[in-house]
C-alpha cells in the first residue's frame, strides 16, 4: 500500500491516462527562447519525465509577436519552429512522459512597445502602455491561439495549456479592472469571458478530441477590480462546455500586492479556493501554489480539494520528486524552499533559470556528475551550504569524504536563516543534506573544529569555513547592549523593547522581521491571511480584504549608511514582500546615517557626509548586521576555497552551493 494513494493514482482522461496526479507546472527557464537551446530543454524535461511526473507543461510560448513577453522571447508561430520542438517531445515520450505546451500571451505585461490589451491601460509593473484591440484585432488574437495549438500538436505535444490567469492577456479581458470596453468583448461578465471561451472552443474544433486542453483559470485575482466568485464559476462552466480537458488554478496577478509563492506563504495556502470551485465542473481540476512535499500533495487530494496538483519549482529542485515518493524515499527529496533566488529572480534578470538547491537544474548537459575513475580521500571543513554540497557531490561520485564541522549542527549560517519567521522551509535543505550525507557514507565529525593536523594525509582539502559577522569599529561597540545577529537569532539572547539594527542588507532585514514577529515563527495560514488581507473569494471579489497584521512586540529602527532605499539588493521577486512586511510592522528605516558612538543613552547618529542633524536612538539593544568576514585560517596554497571562505562579499547560499557542487564535479 502506497503512502500516497491519492497522489499516485492514475487518471483516465479518455484518450490518454496520466500515470499519477502530479503535473509539472509551467516555469520559464529561458531555454525556450532560442532554437539552439532546445537540446538542453529536451534533456531538462527528459530528466523530469524519467523521474515519473504525470504530465509536464512547458514554459509559456507566445502565439504571436504582440504576445511576446519580451522582444524575441519564446513563441510558436511557424511550422519550422514546431518541427524544432520534436527533439523535446520525443525526449519526453521516450521516458514514458506526456508534455503540453503552454500558450502565453502577455497582453499588457509585454515588455515592448507593441503590446495589446482589452483597453489602453498601463500595468503598474510595466512602463509600456498597451494598444486597445479593435474587434478584428481580438479575433486575430483568437486565431493566433488556435494556430499555435495546432502547431503544438504538429510539434508532438500531447496538449496545450491556455494561460488564462496571473493577469496576462486573457485575464485582462476577464476583469473589469482592465477591460473598459463597450463592445461584445467588454461590459457584462458574459462579454468579458467571450475571449477565453472562444479561444478554447476554437482550439478544440481545430485539434479534435484526442488532445489535452488545460485552461489555467484565475480563481482569485488578488487585485482591486478582480472577478467576483459568480464570474469565476460561470467562466469555469463555459470553459468546460467549450471543450477543455482540465482546469488548472491560477492565483493572483503579477501586479497583486499579496505574495503567492514566496517562502513565507504557508504551504498549500490556496488549495481551499480550488476546493470551492471544484464542485461546479465535471472535468478534473488542478490545484497549485506552495505544494512542495508528497505529504502536502496527498493531504490536499485526500481532502478533495482537487483532482491533481501542479508544482513547477519543486521539479527544478528535484527531478526525481515523484520517483522518490513512489519508492518510499520521500525523505530523500531535495525540497524547493520557495526562495526564488535561482529561478524567478534569474528570469527577471534575463538569465537562465536554475535552482539554488539543485544547480544542475536546466544545466543537465553542462553540469554532469560522472563517477570518479580514481577514488581520493577528501577533507571538507565546514558544513554550511558550500561544504555540504561539496561533500555529498564528491562522495556521490565515489570519493572517500570526511566532513568537519565546529558546530554541533549542520547548516552554518543557513541554520540561522531557517530560524527567521517565514524562512522555516530552509530547514528542509539542511535535512536533505543530512540524509544525503548518510546515504553517500560521508564521515561527519560534528562539534569538531578542524586544525591543520586533522587535515594531514588527505589528497584534497576543501575549505568551506564560511564567514563570521563583521564587527564595525564604532566607539562603544563593546557596550553590553550590543549583540550580533548570531547572538539574537541563533542563541536567543534577550532583546529589549526598542532596538536599533545596524546594517540593512538581507540579514538586517531578516533580523528586523524576526524582532517584529510575535512569539515563535510558524507558517500559520490564518495569521498569514490576516496579515496580507486575503479572504474567501466567495465573499469578496478578487479574494481581497483589509489587512490586519499583528502588531510588533517592539519598536525597531533599521539603519544603513548608504542613501537610498533599504533592502535594495534583495531579490526582485522577494524584496517587495520584505519591504511590505517591514512597513506593516512600522519598522523605522533610517538611511544615510553615520554611527557616531554607543553609550548608556543609546546609539548616537548623524546624517549625511557633513555629519549633520545629530539624533540619539534611546534603544535598549543594538543588533549588528553589518556584513561578514571570511574565515580562512586553515588556507594553504593547495587547499580549495569555496563559499564565504572564498569570498564573503555578495555571498549567498546560491553561490555557496553552486561552488561546492562545481568544485566536487571536477575532483
Ligand atoms: P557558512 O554558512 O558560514 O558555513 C561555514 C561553516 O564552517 C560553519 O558551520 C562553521 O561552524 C564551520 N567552520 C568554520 N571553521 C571551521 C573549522 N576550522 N572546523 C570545522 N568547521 C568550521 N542566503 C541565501 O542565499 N538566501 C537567504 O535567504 C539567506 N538568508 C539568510 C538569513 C540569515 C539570518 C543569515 C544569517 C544568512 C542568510 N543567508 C541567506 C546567507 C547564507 O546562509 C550564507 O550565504 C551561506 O550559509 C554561506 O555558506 P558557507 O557554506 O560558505 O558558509
Ligand atoms: P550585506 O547584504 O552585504 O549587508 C551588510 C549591511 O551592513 C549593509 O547594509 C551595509 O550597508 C552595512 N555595513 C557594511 N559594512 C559596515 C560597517 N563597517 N559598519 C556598519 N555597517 C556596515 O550582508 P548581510 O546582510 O550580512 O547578508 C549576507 C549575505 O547573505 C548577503 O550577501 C545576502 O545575499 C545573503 N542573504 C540573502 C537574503 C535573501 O533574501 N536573498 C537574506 C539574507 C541574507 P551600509 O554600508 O550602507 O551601511
Ligand atoms: Fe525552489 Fe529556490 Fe530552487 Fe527556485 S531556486 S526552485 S524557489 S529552491
Amino acid at each position: 500500500m502506497s503512502e500516497y494513494p491519492n497522489l499516485l493514482a492514475p487518471l483516465d482522461l479518455g484518450h490518454v491516462t496520466l500515470r499519477n496526479r502530479v503535473i509539472m507546472g509551467s516555469m520559464h527557464t529561458g531555454l525556450e527562447d532560442r532554437a539552439k537551446e532546445l537540446p538542453k530543454l529536451a534533456a531538462y524535461f527528459a530528466e523530469r519525465a524519467r523521474g515519473g511526473v504525470g504530465l509536464i507543461v512547458t514554459g509559456g510560448y507566445a502565439p504571436n509577436r504582440t504576445g511576446w513577453l519580451t522582444p524575441f522571447s519564446s513563441k510558436l508561430t511557424t511550422r519550422r519552429e514546431a518541427r524544432g520542438h520534436r527533439i523535446v517531445t520525443d525526449a519526453v515520450h521516450a521516458e514514458g512522459g506526456l508534455i503540453a505546451l503552454q500558450i502565453l500571451h502577455a497582453g499588457r505585461y509585454a515588455y515592448h512597445p507593441f503590446s495589446v490589451s482589452a483597453s489602453a491601460l498601463k500595468a503598474p509593473i510595466n512602463p509600456f502602455k498597451p494598444r486597445a484591440l479593435s474587434d478584428r484585432g481580438v479575433r486575430r488574437q483568437i486565431a493566433a491561439y488556435v494556430d499555435c495549438a495546432a502547431l503544438a500538436r504538429e510539434g508532438g505535444y500531447d496538449g496545450v495549456e491556455v494561460m488564462g490567469s496571473e493577469g496576462y492577456f486573457i485575464n485582462q479581458f476577464l476583469a473589469e479592472r482592465t477591460n473598459k470596453r463597450k463592445d461584445r468583448w467588454g461590459g457584462s461578465a458574459e462579454n468579458r469571458r467571450r475571449l477565453a471561451v472562444e479561444i478554447v472552443r476554437g482550439i478544440r474544433e481545430r485539434v479534435g478530441p484526442d488532445f489535452l486542453i488545460i485552461y489555467r483559470l484565475s480563481m482569485a485575482d488578488l487585485v482591486e477590480g478582480g472577478q467576483d466568485w459568480d464570474e469565476v464559476v460561470a467562466l469555469g462552466k463555459e470553459i468546460e462546455a467549450a471543450g477543455a480537458s482540465i482546469i488548472n488554478t491560477g492565483i493572483g496577478w503579477h501586479e497583486a500586492r499579496v505574495p503567492t509563492i514566496v517562502t513565507s506563504v504557508p504551504r498549500a495556502a490556496f488549495t481551499s479556493i480550488t476546493a470551492s470551485f471544484r464542485p461546479h465542473v465535471q472535468i478534473p481540476v488542478v490545484t497549485s501554489n506552495r505544494i512542495n512535499l508528497p505529504q502536502v500533495g496527498e493531504e490536499v487530494l485526500a481532502r478533495g480539494d482537487a483532482d491533481l496538483i501542479s508544482m513547477a519549482r519543486p521539479f527544478l529542485a528535484d527531478p526525481e520528486w515523484v520517483l522518490k515518493a513512489t519508492t518510499g524515499r520521500a525523505d530523500e527529496i531535495n525540497v524547493c524552499i520557495a526562495c526564488n533566488q535561482a529561478c524567478l529572480d534569474h528570469v527577471f534578470a534575463k538569465r537562465h533559470a536554475s535552482c539554488m538547491v539543485n544547480p544542475r537544474a536546466a544545466r543537465e548537459t553542462e553540469l554532469v556528475l560522472l563517477p570518479t575513475r580514481r577514488t581520493r580521500r577528501i577533507a571538507v571543513v565546514g558544513a554550511g551550504p558550500a561544504g555540504l554540497s561539496a561533500a555529498v557531490t564528491a562522495a556521490e561520485r565515489g570519493h572517500e569524504v570526511e566532513l568537519f564541522e565546529a558546530d554541533n549542527e549542520l547548516g552554518g549560517q543557513f541554520g540561522i536563516a531557517r530560524r527567521i519567521p517565514g524562512k522555516e522551509e530552509f530547514a528542509e535543505t539542511i535535512r536533505y543534506y543530512e540524509r544525503r550525507l548518510e546515504l553517500t557514507g560521508v564521515k561527519v565529525h560534528l562539534g569538531h573544529r578542524a586544525v591543520a593536523t586533522d587535515l594531514e594525509g588527505f589528497d584534497e582539502i576543501i575549505l568551506a569555513t564560511g564567514v563570521v559577522p563583521r564587527i564595525p569599529s564604532i566607539p562603544g561597540i563593546d557596550h553590553e547592549k550590543v549583540l550580533s545577529y548570531v547572538d539574537v537569532v541563533r542563541h536567543g539572547r534577550p532583546v529589549g523593547k526598542t532596538v536599533a539594527v545596524i546594517g540593512a542588507g538581507g540579514i538586517g532585514v531578516d533580523v528586523s522581521e524576526f524582532l517584529t514577529t510575535v512569539d515563535s515563527p510558524t507558517l500559520d495560514l490564518a495569521a498569514w491571511k490576516a496579515e496580507w488581507g486575503v479572504t474567501d473569494p466567495r465573499t469578496a471579489p478578487g479574494a481581497l480584504t483589509k489587512p490586519h497584521p499583528e502588531a510588533s512586540p517592539r519598536q525597531v529602527y533599521l539603519l544603513q549608511r548608504k542613501p537610498g532605499k533599504v533592502g535594495a539588493g534583495l531579490g526582485k521577486t522577494t524584496g517587495w514582500v520584505h519591504r511590505a512586511a517591514l512597513k506593516s510592522k512600522r519598522v523605522e528605516q533610517l538611511t544615510g546615517v553615520n554611527y557616531e558612538r554607543i553609550d548608556d543613552e543609546g546609539l548616537h547618529l548623524t546624517f549625511g557626509p557633513n555629519h549633520e542633524n545629530p539624533r540619539v536612538l534611546a534603544v535598549d539593544t543594538i543588533v549588528i548586521c553589518a556584513g561578514q568576514e571570511p574565515v580562512r585560517d586553515l588556507a594553504t596554497p593547495t587547499t580549495h576555497l569555496i563559499g564565504g571562505a572564498d569570498l564573503a562579499t555578495e555571498l549567498d547560499a546560491k553561490r555557496a552551493i553552486l561552488q561546492g557542487t562545481e568544485l566536487a564535479a571536477t575532483l
